[in-house]
C-alpha cells in the first residue's frame, strides 16, 4: 500500500461500523468526521494538516467509531497497523494495558453518549470493559502493579532481609568471604526469590532504594561477623554485594556507597561490589569512571555471571576488574560437557594471566570442586560449602 494517498472532495476514507487497519495523517486538505446518532448525521470534527484520524484501528480491530470524508482534495500519509503492532507487543506490559484500557473507556463513553444501554457489559460486546479488561496482558499488568505496590510497602515495613552465602578456598574449604543475597518475606505469599522481584524493582525505579537498604544491612551484618571472627582468632572474611545495572546511570552511586561503607566502620578492602556485563556493554563510558571511583574508595570490583553475556575479553583490559565469577551454568555442565569444561579452563587461565581472582559459582558436588581445584581455580561458592545463611549462622561460621 502507498505511503501517501490523495482523496478527491467527497471521497470517504472509512465508514462508521466497518473494520479497518489504517490511520491517516493529514498532509494537505480537510476531512470531516461524522457519526450517525438516532438516524441523524452529526459532524463531530473537522481535521486539517498535521492531524491524525483512525488511530484506534492501529491498536485493535474493533469497528470504526465514525465516518471520515474529504471536504476538499486531501493528501494523507497512511499508517498501517502492522507498523505499530510490533511496537505494541514489545511495549512494557503496563503501558500496553493502560493504552487498551484508555481506548476501551473512550469507546464506552462514546457508546453512552450515543444513547445505548450502558448497563450491558457482556463479553461478546466489543465495546464492553470485559472484552478488554480480563484479557491476559491486562491481568499480567494488574499483577505487576500489585507486586510493585507491595515492594514499596516491603521496604517500609522491613520485609526484606539479608542472607550470607559462604565463599571458600577450594584447597582447604576455609572461609574467605560471603556474598550478600537479598530475601523478601512477604506477609501472605511467603518467601519470594530475588529472581522474581529484582527485575520488577528495576523497572519500577525501586532498586536504588532496595540496593541501598541492602548494602547498609549487609555491612551491618559484616561488622558483627568480623567481631566474631576476631574473637575466635580467625581472619576476617570479606563481603560482596550485588549492584543492579540500572544504578550505573545514577551519579550518586559512588558517594552513597562511600558513605555506607564509612558509616559501617568497615575497612573498604573487605567490601566487593558485583556487577554484570550488561553494565559494561550498555554504557561503557559511564561505567568506566564509576568503576575507577569505586576502586579509589578501596572497594573491590567483581564481574558476576561471567561467560553468560557477550563476554568480551577486551572488558577485562579496559575496566578495572579484580574478580570474575564463573557462572554456575558452566560449573553445572562441566562434568558432562567438554565444551563447558574447556570454557572454564580458559577463563581460569585468562584470569591467572591477567592477575584477576576467580570464584566458581554453584558448586554442588565434591567432583566439581576437585575438578576446579585441578584447573587452578582457587575459590568457590555453592551448596556444597553452604547455602545462603541467616546472619546468626554466618556469625557462627566465622568463629569456627
Ligand atoms: P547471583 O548474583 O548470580 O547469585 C547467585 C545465586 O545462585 C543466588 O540465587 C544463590 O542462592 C544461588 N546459588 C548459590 N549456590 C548455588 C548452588 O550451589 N546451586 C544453585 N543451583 N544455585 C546456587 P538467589 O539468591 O536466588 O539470587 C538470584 C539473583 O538475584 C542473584 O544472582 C543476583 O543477580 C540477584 N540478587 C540477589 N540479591 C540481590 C541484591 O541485593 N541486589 C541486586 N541488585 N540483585 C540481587
Ligand atoms: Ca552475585
Ligand atoms: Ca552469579
Amino acid at each position: 500500500m502507498d505511503l501517501k494517498r490523495i482523496f478527491p472532495p467527497g471521497a470517504v476514507l472509512f465508514r462508521e461500523g466497518t473494520i479497518g487497519d489504517t490511520a491517516y495523517i493529514v498532509e494537505r486538505g480537510f476531512l470531516d468526521v461524522t457519526v450517525v446518532r438516532l438516524g441523524e448525521v452529526i459532524r463531530v470534527a473537522t481535521l486539517g494538516p498535521g492531524e491524525i484520524v483512525g488511530e484506534m484501528a492501529l491498536i485493535d480491530d474493533r469497528p470504526r467509531s465514525a465516518t471520515v470524508t474529504a471536504t476538499s482534495e486531501t493528501e494523507v500519509m497512511v499508517i498501517r497497523r502492522e507498523q505499530i503492532q510490533n511496537r505494541l507487543r514489545n511495549a512494557d506490559v503496563i503501558t500496553g494495558a493502560l493504552l487498551r484500557l484508555t481506548l476501551n473507556r473512550f469507546r464506552t463513553l462514546q457508546r453512552t453518549m450515543a444513547g445505548h444501554d450502558q448497563t450491558t457489559d457482556n463479553e461478546n460486546d466489543p465495546l464492553s470493559h470485559k472484552a478488554f479488561g480480563l484479557d491476559d496482558p491486562y491481568e499480567r499488568a494488574r499483577e505487576r502493579l500489585i507486586l510493585e505496590q507491595e515492594l514499596r510497602e516491603a521496604l517500609e515495613s522491613r520485609q526484606f532481609f539479608v542472607q550470607f552465602q559462604p565463599v571458600v578456598a577450594l584447597a582447604d574449604h576455609s572461609l574467605r568471604g560471603f556474598e550478600a543475597l537479598i530475601r523478601w518475606r512477604h506477609p501472605e505469599r511467603g518467601l519470594i526469590s530475588p529472581g522474581r522481584f529484582v527485575a520488577l524493582a528495576e523497572e519500577a525505579g525501586l532498586i536504588h532504594a532496595i540496593d541501598g537498604w541492602m548494602a547498609r544491612s549487609a555491612l551491618d551484618g559484616l561488622y558483627q561477623i568480623h567481631e566474631s571472627a576476631m574473637a575466635a582468632g580467625n581472619p576476617k572474611p570479606w563481603l560482596s554485594v550485588n549492584l543492579s545495572g540500572t544504578r550505573f546511570v545514577d551519579d550518586t552511586l559512588v558517594s552513597t556507597l562511600r558513605q555506607v561503607v564509612q558509616d559501617s566502620r568497615i575497612d573498604p578492602n573487605f567490601v566487593t561490589v558485583e556487577i554484570t556485563e550488561g553494565v559494561l556493554i550498555d554504557s561503557p563510558t559511564v561505567a568506566e569512571p564509576i568503576l575507577r571511583a569505586l576502586k579509589e574508595t578501596g572497594l573491590t570490583v567483581a564481574l558476576d555471571d561471567f561467560g553468560t553475556g557477550y563476554s568480551s575479553l577486551s572488558y577485562l583490559q579496559r575496566f578495572p576488574i579484580d574478580v570474575i565469577k564463573i557462572d554456575l551454568t558452566f560449573i553445572r555442565r562441566m562434568m558432562e560437557n567438554e565444551t563447558s569444561l574447556q570454557i572454564v579452563r580458559a577463563i581460569v587461565g585468562l584470569a591467572q594471566a591477567l592477575h584477576i581472582r576467580v570464584v566458581a559459582e554453584g558448586i554442588e558436588t565434591p567432583d566439581q570442586a576437585a575438578m576446579l581445584l585441578g584447573l587452578g581455580c582457587p575459590m568457590g561458592q555453592g551448596y556444597l560449602f553452604g547455602h545462603p545463611l541467616d546472619l546468626a549462622d554466618a556469625i557462627a561460621m566465622a568463629s569456627r
